[in-house]
């Protein structure tokens, strides 16, 4: 499929409001992507997404790498600056890239003709996958050459789509949720079919191709691979009079404060994945240990890594983050923080798929599985507040940060923050905000960035947009600032004296002691004595909402 035929209909797909008309756009632009290698392809660009889910690879390519190469491709009259600064304006990157004269550079085999490119949806595809894989000394440049290629040879609309796509903000108004009804649309096909394979694959472009190809049935028959990440289920907050009043029986485990894991096992190779699905093997080399002295069968199992001390006892969860993906020197920083790994449930074992049985077979399967009953929760099946307090206190005491309530009968459901998972913890809520805003600090913390603008989800369908509720500037160690700032600096926007626009990634956990109403704040909220309480390990599009904010603050 050719790349402006593409665009096109991401054009008319924006102008779109109604979610059924947007739903039947994107089956069409499906059920005509006829190549065999573009309907996956464009089922994860209209996502605004270049890589499946379950794969972490990204192109890391932030605002000011594709301001340069979009300035290049502009021609010699027009910076970086420049257009960091229209899109501070607009707003919109898509706007700023499809105004400029690109490819007016002579000798570079420049587009010329205003009307087509030779561009096809496979041949940008392939162009930022080579990008992605640039690393290493002087891959900024080469990621910036690269793309300079690509926008050199871009009709306007062209490049007002490649901009966002490489900078992840599509913007047409598909997200996940589009993307399965338009693949049920399009191949008409079961909706719990496709939530399957959805679910057991992590794979959107997969899915709409076994679809079309393979029809119902090979939906069905697409499993899990050892291997390849699935998405974590989530917990909401509850409490122990919801959960026995749910559902009688109450399986009660320790919540452990430490980092989500997901620990996939064959006879050969082990594999920790963090929540986001990156792949932290390499950070972790407790995980592999552990693996090879106690698992005996291939296995996907989901459970957490905590820092403890030298006799066991937990470590507070900052600790956890100082090993955590990290690169380099993981065996120096181990003598510094050892972890272990808690297990809490099983998805696979030994080549059977346990998402659907429910969550006390796949509990007695994981304690069958691990050969070492230290690692793997203890759940008291309560049908009473007591036997639910007493583990609670028992929790507490020994330093943990609260219990999960699960129902023993229910499914394992990827990505979904169901009521089958309460979480209960005795302190204050705290919210999961989203960055997208700092200030460089003064004299010693000149070279950090501090005091930072966290902002609330607005749910608006897929066209998620974020409201600052606050400035956090308290609680941040030293160590964490060299941490916020070596990730968020990447993703600086624009800038403006001390201030700058930050993308929005990062999710920082927040305790505050009050939310107020707010005339400084277009969100109409804002927290009083905001204070950072970890960095959190989560998509932004999972971060607390504006609804939530004003729901807590008891006004809605
Ligand atoms: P929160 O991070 O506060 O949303 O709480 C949910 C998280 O608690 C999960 O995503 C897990 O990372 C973590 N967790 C700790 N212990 C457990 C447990 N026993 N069962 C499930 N999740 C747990």
């Amino acid at each position: 499929m050719r790349f402006d035929a593409f665009c096109e209909r991401l054009s008319r797909l924006e102008s779109l409001s109604a979610d059924t008309d947007v739903v039947a756009a994107v089956a069409a632009l499906f059920a005509t992507a006829d190549a065999d290698a573009d309907l996956p392809t464009a089922a994860r660009f209209v996502q605004g997404r270049v890589f499946p889910a379950w794969d972490a690879t990204t192109l890391d390519v932030g605002p000011r790498l594709c301001y340069a190469a979009l300035a290049r491709a502009a021609g010699p009259n027009v910076s970086g600056d420049d257009v960091e600064s229209r899109v501070a304006e607009t707003g919109d990157v898509g706007d700023v890239a499809a105004g400029l004269d690109l490819g007016s550079q002579q000798g570079l085999g420049a587009f010329t003709d205003e009307a087509s490119s030779s561009l096809t949806v496979a041949s940008v595809d392939d162009e930022l996958r080579a990008l992605a894989e640039s690393a290493g000394d002087g891959s900024a440049s080469r990621k910036e050459d690269r793309l300079f290629g690509l926008f050199n040879r871009c009709t306007p609309a062209e490049a007002r789509y490649l901009a966002r796509l490489v900078l992840g903000e599509m913007r047409v108004g598909v997200g996940e949720g589009t993307v399965r009804d338009a693949t049920t649309a399009a191949f008409e096909v079961p909706v719990d079919a496709v939530d399957h394979a959805l679910q057991v694959s992590n794979d959107y472009g997969l899915v709409a191709r076994v679809a079309r190809d393979e029809s119902e049935q090979g939906l069905r028959e697409l499993s899990l691979a050892v291997g390849r990440p699935v998405q974590a289920m989530l917990a909401q907050a509850g409490t122990a009079e919801e959960a026995l009043e749910a559902w009688e029986t109450v399986a009660v485990e320790t919540k452990f404060d430490g980092a989500r894991v997901q620990l996939h096992h064959t006879d050969d190779e082990t594999w920790a994945f963090s929540r986001n699905m990156a792949d932290v093997t390499d950070a972790l080399p407790e995980v592999g240990e552990f693996a090879d002295r106690a698992l005996g069968c291939p296995a996907i199992l989901d459970g957490e890594v905590v820092a403890v001390d030298d006799d066991g006892a937990p470590l507070p969860f900052q600790e956890v983050l100082r090993r955590f993906r990290r690169k380099h020197d993981v065996e120096q920083v181990r003598e510094e923080v050892g972890l272990a790994i808690r297990l809490f449930d099983c998805l696979h074992a030994d080549g059977d798929d346990l998402l659907d049985a429910p969550f006390e077979t796949r509990h007695a399967r994981l304690e069958s599985v691990v050969d070492d009953p230290n690692v793997v929760s203890k759940l008291t099946l309560a049908s009473d507040l007591e036997t639910v307090e007493a583990h609670e206190e028992r929790a507490l005491g020994d330093g943990h940060e609260g219990i999960m309530l699960k129902n023993p009968a229910s499914p394992y459901t990827p990505g979904r923050r169901g009521k089958n998972w309460l979480k209960r913890k005795p302190d204050v809520e705290t919210l999961d905000l989203v960055v997208t805003g700092a200030e460089w600090g003064e004299g010693r913390r000149a070279s950090f960035l501090g005091t930072f603008e966290v902002s609330a989800r607005v749910e608006a369908g897929d066209r998620a947009r974020f409201a600052p509720v606050g400035k956090v500037a308290t609680g941040i160690t030293d160590e964490t600032l060299a941490d916020l700032t070596e990730h968020l600096e990447p993703l600086i926007e624009s800038e403006s004296g001390k201030a700058v626009d930050i993308h929005p990634d990062l999710v920082l956990e927040v305790g505050y002691e009050d939310i107020q109403a707010s005339q400084t704040y277009e969100s109409g909220a804002a927290l009083r004595f905001p204070r950072l309480v970890a960095i959190r390990e989560m998509p932004p599009a999972e971060a607390d909402t504006l609804a939530r904010l004003r729901a807590l603050s008891g006004r809605e």
